[in-house]
């Protein structure tokens, strides 16, 4: 039998190796690990919701009202009225007719893709579409195309390819993209992509967990801030467990799309509904992202994004700026060298992104203070330690 020491010792071997580190704190701009304290870059808190007074007095009453746990799956005795109610919620914020919650954004991904996607159609992704929706992807059994990150004549070619292909009676093609990409900040070239989609009869899923609470009008997305939320994107996906601040994850789309979901998801008919209490507090949350607390928060962020994208001549286009470094060594021996100087900031190696682009993946929060950030920028320019005093 094969050993698993023996594998860890070649994970260690290629600086691949893996492991979890104990906080000892609340999540926040702020951590506390082993003794010390270090400025924290490394969250999806976007907004500062995760450890927020409001969120956690929601998900207190959400406990108070509702209970704690669901009791089983939502076909059979879990759908309670916090559910329902978050679901109006979010297809009201995105401007489809339903929507439908998961228990985190990797099972409404791998749902979604395995409900929708079968032998015979077509699932084409951009290369650096998130683990989740290639996992999906490719446990459909639909015949899979990669297109070259941004490389829209390619996905035009494999559009062309599939359409024939699929009989458009009884097929479907899928087009997957993020609009915020996880590892590199970038957005996705939406127009044109729903352009493309459209003139060839494709659906198109907008993985939006980077982008809802972040872009666009009230926080709405990237397809909000294109004017593409009027029905144009087929499938909106998200997660509650970035800007939103809790866990989870959901799919906006058509009725007739929803309930086939709630018929042909199996990582939702066969899991155990998320805790209503939860459910509460992400109601509550995603009416504060659209409202004027989220108006707040996203100026203070995008303060933020400019001043660092500023300082490391990066472009802002979100709130994650990636310092690729090239080897994973050298990626693990800065996010080291950074963490002695009292900064948390994750080196980012393959799978995670393609081999020789490890990276320092720097992530901000609305509730980061301008000094946190200008300290920074000093430390990535020299590696100085922040000053205490601030
Ligand atoms: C985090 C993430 C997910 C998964 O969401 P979880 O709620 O963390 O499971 C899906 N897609 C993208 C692009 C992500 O970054």
């Amino acid at each position: 039998m094969r050993s698993p020491g023996d594998e860890l010792d070649d994970l260690d071997a290629r600086h691949l190796r893996r492991g979890l580190r104990r906080i000892d704190s609340p999540q926040g701009p702020r951590v506390h690990i082993d003794g010390r304290d270090y400025l924290n870059f490394s969250s999806n808190d976007y907004l500062g919701l995760a450890a927020d007074e409001r969120l956690k007095a929601a998900l207190i009453e959400g406990v108070a009202r509702h209970g704690a746990g669901s009791g089983a799956s939502r076909l059979i005795c879990g759908t309670l009225g916090p559910h329902d109610e978050l679901e109006q919620c979010l297809a009201a914020v995105k401007g489809t007719a339903a929507a439908l919650t998961f228990s985190s954004g990797y099972a409404a991904a791998v749902g979604t893709l395995t409900a929708l996607a079968g032998k015979g159609d077509v699932v084409i992704l951009d290369k650096l579409c998130h683990a989740s929706l290639i996992d999906g992807a490719r446990l459909s059994g639909a015949t899979l195309r990669i297109y070259p990150h941004h490389d829209l004549d390619r996905l035009d070619s494999h559009l062309c390819w599939a359409v024939g292909q699929v009989d458009p009676a009884t097929g479907r093609i899928l087009v997957v993209t993020e609009s915020v990409f996880s590892m590199d900040g970038d957005r996705a070239d939406l127009a044109p992509i729903v352009e493309l989609k459209e003139r060839h009869g494709a659906w198109l899923l907008l993985d939006e967990a980077h982008a809802h609470g972040v872009l666009g009008p009230a926080g709405r997305g990237l397809a909000a801030e294109l004017g593409l939320a009027d029905g144009r994107v087929d499938l909106l996906m998200g997660t509650l467990s970035k800007a939103v601040g809790l866990s989870g994850g959901y799919l906006c789309a058509s009725r007739p799309i929803i309930d086939l979901l709630i018929n042909r998801a199996r990582s939702f008919i066969y899991s155990t509904a998320p805790s209503p209490a939860v459910a509460h507090a992400a109601r509550h949350a995603i009416e504060w992202i659209a409202g004027p607390l989220g108006d707040e928060r996203r100026r203070s962020l995008w303060r933020h994004v400019h001043h660092l994208a500023d300082r490391l001549r990066l472009p802002a286009h979100s709130a994650i700026l990636p310092l690729i470094l090239g080897d994973n060594a050298t990626a693990l021996a800065a996010a080291d060298d950074l963490r002695q100087h009292g900064y948390l900031i994750p080196a980012i190696r393959y799978p995670t992104v393609p081999r020789g682009q490890a990276r320092l993946r720097i992530t901000l929060s609305a509730t980061h203070c301008e000094a946190d950030i200008e300290h920074l920028a000093g430390a990535l320019a020299s590696r100085r330690p922040p000053d205490p005093a601030a």
